[in-house]
């Protein structure tokens, strides 16, 4: 596989995807990328196999057929050094998955300890940084059930960016927060954005993809129906699909 120019080369590069559980087909041929330094928001009702695209581009789920590559390499191809990729790939899921009989702290220090072999005293100076950087700073003794859900995804995203990534991807990183908590892990993610990380974000959060995204995927029955620039496709849906679809969430 050609490696290419660091810049051309997109971050995450998806071919005629298809995924089945069983007979059933959820992604019957997706086309998809997401360009370094790009925010993609991916839109569509429940069921359209959102989630599912996002955990083949980290192979949480077995792609039936298809390509997926991560900067240009192809985490298909059974050689590849899966786990390799994987560090270069900070995920964020709606329910924060943070373990709840550590302290916030050795949250951030455990995988960076373990997977890239930091020192103690590094590991967490790294974690700091990172807390500071969601509004967490301080916090390093509480334990997650001391903390709002919203605090809970701020620390999730600052475990994930204590690994380094390259790019981040997020499955309705609010879905499950009270309205009040949303607002708060908005502006963190607006301002990863901002200083240029890659992200693939799935959402119903039309406000955040119009100010945020580079670009809108829109997504049903397993396959993209449409995609372009976010205050076109709010504004402006080509297709009926997607104009049904806004027409209920907006
Ligand atoms: P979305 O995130 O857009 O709501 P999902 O990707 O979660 O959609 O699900 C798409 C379809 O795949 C749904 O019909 C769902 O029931 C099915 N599905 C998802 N994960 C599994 C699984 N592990 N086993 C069987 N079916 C699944
Ligand atoms: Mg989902």
């Amino acid at each position: 596989m050609s490696i290419g120019t660091a810049n051309s080369t997109p971050a995450i590069a998806v071919r005629d995807l298809h995924k089945s559980f069983g007979k059933n087909e959820v992604l019957t041929g997706i086309d998809f990328h997401v360009d370094q330094g790009e925010v993609v928001c991916v839109i569509g009702p429940s069921g359209s196999g959102k989630s599912t695209l996002l955990r083949c581009v980290n192979r949480l789920e077995e792609p039936t057929s298809g390509t997926i590559l991560i900067e240009g390499v192809d985490i298909t191809d059974p050689e590849t050094d899966l786990a390799a990729v994987r560090t270069r790939i900070g995920i964020v899921f709606q329910q924060f998955n943070l373990f709840p009989h550590l302290t916030v702290l050795r949250n951030l220090t455990l995988a960076q300890r373990r997977v890239k072999g930091r020192s103690k005293a590094e590991a967490e100076e790294v974690a700091r940084r990172n807390l500071e950087k969601v509004g967490m700073a301080g916090r390093e003794s509480a334990y997650p059930a001391q903390l709002s859900g919203g605090q809970q995804q701020r620390i999730a995203i600052a475990r994930a960016l204590s690994m380094d990534p390259d790019m981040m991807l997020f499955d309705e990183p609010t879905s499950a927060l009270d309205p009040e908590l949303v607002g708060d892990v908005l502006e963190v993610m607006r301002t990863l954005a901002n200083e240029g990380m890659t992200m693939m974000v799935v959402t119903h959060e039309m406000g955040f993809a119009r100010e945020v995204g580079d670009r809108l995927v829109f997504m049903d029955g397993g396959v993209v129906v449409e995609q372009g620039d976010p205050v076109e496709v709010l504004s402006n849906p080509q297709e009926t699909r997607t104009r049904g679809f806004l027409s209920k969430v907006l």
